[in-house]
């Protein structure tokens, strides 16, 4: 069974006039996956514990996103805002992706979606960065393994961007895979092909205007053949959806269907080894209009539903 979680506090987030990371990217989302799937069970968001945050985090990064407490808006980087509401919304969003990963683990839901916000796979585990505050795909892998036992987890990054912050946190952690595709070159500059952490990342680079054609090819010949051969025994994903030709942020021209058609092929590679169980988190994705129709892809995939 498919559930999903979110928190009024991550649309509290307030980024500044002008900002492609807007609050209106998660009403886009909540919206499209309301209308198509009413019987949808949602949760309001947990925050995440210090002592969770502390398993992939330094204290100075917490101290940096939680005990700024300034009544304006502060610049971390020219990409990384923090507002008053941000703590907060950090909070839920690194929550979320954990309470997915504890339902996962007790059975209650096999498969989950987080619609949350600030995106999280640009920090890591010492800075905030590229729109993301804390990273919650690795916080919640960090949990998986140490809270839950697990021994093999896996991480699937589509968004447009490397998660050069996932990257980093797992790259010498064996119990960790941790697979991207992503548009090079482009912001953060990372994500090569020969960025192999110890043998546990596996990055496809992909020039723009590449299109479907070329992002299918790079993960049904090198990134599913690689998860499959790992066994993870949890899937995370990094689900952004600004690889869609319409965003305004990067030129990789997918199609919402690409992205139904990858989440379909995780899921065949996570009932072989996972028991069916995937965690979903929203990363990025800045055109509305793509972000309402590739979520309800994504969902529908993953959920088995038919969108109303
Ligand atoms: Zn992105």
């Amino acid at each position: 069974m498919m559930q999903a979680w979110t928190h009024p506090a991550c649309l509290a987030h307030d980024t500044g006039p002008g900002h492609a990371e807007r609050p209106e990217r998660l009403r886009a989302v909540l919206d499209a996956l309301h209308a198509a799937f009413p019987s949808l069970h949602w949760h309001e968001a947990p925050r995440a514990t210090r002592g969770q945050l502390l398993r992939v985090h330094t204290p100075e990064l917490l101290s940096t996103v939680l005990d700024t407490h300034s009544p304006v808006r502060v610049q971390l980087d020219p990409d990384t805002v923090l507002s008053p509401a941000s703590a907060e919304a950090a909070l839920r969003a690194a929550g979320a992706v954990v309470a997915a990963t504890d339902a996962a683990l007790h059975g209650t839901a096999l498969r989950a979606f987080c619609a949350t916000r600030p995106p999280g796979h640009h920090a890591t585990g010492d800075v905030a960065m590229g729109f993301c505050l804390f990273n919650g795909v690795a916080v919640a892998a960090a949990h998986a393994l140490e809270h839950g036992h697990l021994a093999r987890v896996a991480i699937v990054d589509f968004d447009v961007h490397h998660g050069n912050g996932t990257q980093a946190i797992f790259e010498h952690d064996p119990r960790v895979l941790y697979l991207s595709s992503h548009q090079s070159p482009l912001y953060p500059d990372t994500g090569h092909a020969d960025e192999r952490g110890d043998g546990n990342v596996f990055n496809a680079p992909l020039r723009p205007g590449s299109g479907s054609d070329a992002f299918r090819a790079a993960w049904r010949e090198r990134l599913l053949p690689a998860l499959d051969d790992f066994r993870p025994q949890l899937l995370f994903v990094s689900a952004g959806f600004d690889a869609h030709w319409r965003d305004p942020l990067a030129q990789l021209q997918l199609q919402a269907g690409d992205y139904a058609w990858l989440t379909r092929e995780l899921l065949a590679i996570a009932d072989r080894h996972a028991g069916g169980r995937v965690v979903s988190v929203l990363e990025g994705g800045y055109d509305l209009q793509a972000l309402g129709e590739c979520s309800v892809a994504h969902v529908a995939a993953l959920s088995g539903l038919a969108p109303a």
